[in-house]
């Protein structure tokens, strides 16, 4: 059988395009944060990870351009040889002190931080055990470690009776690193760390968490999961990405020296690949000032994310609860969810379909996350249209 037989015989994407309903990879032509341009049509955009809005702050782009004078448009080379510049060690600095650690590394994205990270760090005979609901970059880094003979161990998603259980089985000698999102992508929730931590201490394991939709939107200052529940020091390796509050490309992560230090000199993500681009890290420094600076908009972004929840619940809608900046929509069925995002489209607002497999049969939603700068007409236009298309599909009364 040939190998690409079933690049031929995948069609579903076709037969969704053929319908108009078609939702992906739409390009953007213009992106002012609360709203873009599409197919030459403003749009208020009701899905992005731009969560403080600052991909489009004078002083965001200023740092970035400044950057490119300075430095030129690449690094051409990997941290560990030609590829560190003076901007680097300084955003690494400032995160580590914004997070209170003792050092930060950078990658290039936030999904190579997870590869950088799990399995150099999880090896033969040592134990990975990750929430089924985690981020795809940690099953692959996961699925890493295991390709290296780690053991790879998944307990229910959020359940800690079930990670007891899983930890229980485990024999206690062998090293071990409990992994979960700080806030889950799809659904806004939060993980619960208190127990994982008694857990963790009860059977000597590790804890790394994914703060990618955490830092700018909880804790003290928008410093994330750890932060939220006052135990940043519990925390042994926080993850995170530029790709959402820093308005930028790359990731971090967060840890003390020692581990830094390890991973720095044997992680095949870092050691073999491009470091990020001068504008990269300069645009993500000049969020990060501005989340120092100007806290009020972490609130800003909670305040619209309720006011979306409040409003989404008045009309009917059957939500995912969070005290995040997501917010999805439970739709129902693939068919209707495509439907629904159409005429949202075509009105005017962008929202992200979430269909099967990525989430369970008849659990089909429009996921839709806040920006603090989004103004109140901007969300009010959003829920009118939710309303009318929603009683039009027979989704609310
Ligand atoms: N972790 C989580 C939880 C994410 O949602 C994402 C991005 N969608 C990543 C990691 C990967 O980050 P990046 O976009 O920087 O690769």
């Amino acid at each position: 059988m040939d190998l690409f037989q079933k690049c031929f015989d995948f069609t579903r994407a076709d037969l969704v395009k053929e319908s108009g309903l078609y939702p992906y990879f739409r390009p953007i032509e213009e992106n002012e944060g609360p709203v873009v341009q599409i197919e030459g049509k403003k749009k208020i955009m009701a899905g992005s990870n731009n969560y403080l809005g600052l991909t489009s702050h004078p002083k965001v782009k200023e740092a970035a351009i400044k950057a490119i004078e300075k430095y030129g448009t690449g690094c051409s080379g990997s941290r560990y040889l030609t590829g560190t510049l003076d901007l680097h060690i300084e955003l690494e600095k400032r995160l580590a002190k914004f997070f209170g650690t003792e050092a930060v590394l950078l990658f290039s994205t936030g999904y190579q931080t997870a590869q950088g990270i799990i399995p150099t760090l999880v090896q033969k005979g040592e134990y990975v055990i990750s929430d089924k609901d985690n981020h795809a970059c940690i099953v692959a880094a996961d699925l890493m470690a295991k390709g290296g003979f780690a053991e790879f161990k998944r307990y229910k998603h959020n359940d800690m009776e079930d990670l007891e259980a899983v930890l229980k089985r485990i024999p206690k000698d062998k090293s071990k690193l409990i992994v979960s999102d700080g806030v889950f992508s799809t659904t806004g929730e939060i993980v619960h760390l208190p127990r994982i931590k008694e857990l963790a201490d009860e059977f000597g394991a590790r804890i790394m968490i994914d703060d990618a939709h955490a830092v700018g939107v909880i804790g003290k200052g928008g410093r994330g999961t750890g932060s939220y529940y006052n135990m940043m020091d519990k925390v042994d390796i926080t993850m995170g990405t530029f790709s959402k509050t820093f308005a930028s490309l790359g990731g971090f992560m967060a840890a003390s020296e020692r581990v830094i230090n390890y991973v720095k000199h044997w992680a095949p993500a870092l050691i073999f690949s491009a470091s990020p681009t001068p504008a990269s890290v300069a645009a993500a420094m000049a969020a990060l000032e501005i989340l120092e600076a100007e806290p009020e908009r972490v609130t800003r972004l909670i305040q619209n994310a309720n006011h979306m929840r409040e409003g989404f619940k008045k009309l009917g809608f059957t939500i995912l609860e969070s005290e995040t900046a997501v917010v999805p929509v439970i739709i129902g069925d693939d068919e209707r969810t495509f439907i629904f995002w159409r005429k949202l489209y075509d009105a005017g607002v962008f929202t992200n379909a979430f269909i099967s497999p990525g989430v369970p049969p008849g659990m089909a939603m429009l996921r839709t996350s806040y920006m603090s700068t989004h103004e109140m007409e901007h969300l009010d236009r959003i829920l009118q249209l939710f309303g009318e298309i929603g009683k039009e599909l027979g989704i609310i009364k």
